[in-house]
């Protein structure tokens, strides 16, 4: 069985100048499979700079990395104290928005759909993982299980948040070009990943220590300047910077739509 479909260009710019580069190990990952081969050999495009894994997993094999779920990406994990953590997120978006429809890509835990209702606004949340959206929809909140290209939204969005989402999808400039028509005018983007631009990820790296080169899920390394500029392509501006507090070395960024 093939684990992965190759990339044959990059999948940001469409490049074909791209490179073999880091091969990492994702044999120690919390949800590592032993159908799943344990080298990631990651690739750097020559045109665009941005980082990525030869390929993204193929269906079956998706389907067996995510037979088991991370504690913490079940909803209502930690609640009370992920309210919290949840709420200074919110805090970033509450001064360019506060009202209306959130969208929450890959909602895990739920938690910031959750706090974003608290704040006033209407939650749709979406996820790949069936039990999640099954309890999602018993709590009484709007759920979808499907790719976010798949769904027809009635509203307008006022708010999509995508937090460590986009380094998981295999095509993520297609997701942020089909959003654009979906949201309102005056709509942002919430985005977290890791930031591969600062001094810890290239201490980590020099020291042979960096997890995000075997992080079993990952397709993407983006660096803040790559993901700027990739907001810009798809219609967007970054507005703002910040660190994310939910995994070592993130960004968190606010951006508008144009
Ligand atoms: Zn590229």
């Amino acid at each position: 069985m093939d684990a992965r479909v190759l990339y044959k260009a990059c999948p940001l710019c469409g490049s074909d100048h791209i490179d073999k580069t880091i091969v990492g190990d994702c044999s120690r990952h919390p949800l590592y499979k032993s159908e799943v081969p344990p080298e990631m050999q990651w690739m750097d495009c020559r045109q665009c700079q941005h980082q990525f894994t030869d390929g993204y997993f193929t269906d079956d094999m998706l389907s067996i990395v995510f037979r088991s779920v991370n504690e913490n990406q079940k909803v209502g994990y930690n609640i009370e104290r992920q309210r919290h953590v949840s709420s200074r997120m919110i805090e970033k978006i509450i001064p360019f928005k506060s009202s209306g429809v959130w969208l929450d890509i890959g909602f895990g835990n739920g938690s910031l759909l959750f706090t974003a209702e608290e704040y006033g606004f209407e939650g749709i949340g979406i996820d790949l993982r069936p039990e999640n959206v099954e309890a999602m929809k018993r709590l009484g909140l709007q759920a979808h299980c499907d790719l976010v290209q798949n769904i027809s939204f009635k509203k307008k969005i006022s708010v999509v948040s995508m937090m460590d989402v986009l380094e998981h999808m295999p095509y993520p400039k297609e997701v942020l070009e089909f959003l654009h028509p979906a949201m309102e005018e005056d709509a942002y983007l919430l985005l977290s990943m890791p930031n591969s631009e600062n001094i810890l990820w290239r201490l980590m790296t020099h020291q042979n220590k960096n997890p995000y080169y075997g992080e079993l899920e990952h397709y993407h390394n983006f660096g803040r300047s790559r993901l700027y500029s990739l907001l810009g392509e798809c219609g967007y501006e970054a507005v703002r910077y910040g660190v994310s507090e939910r995994y070592r070395v993130c960004m968190e960024v606010v951006a508008k739509k144009r």
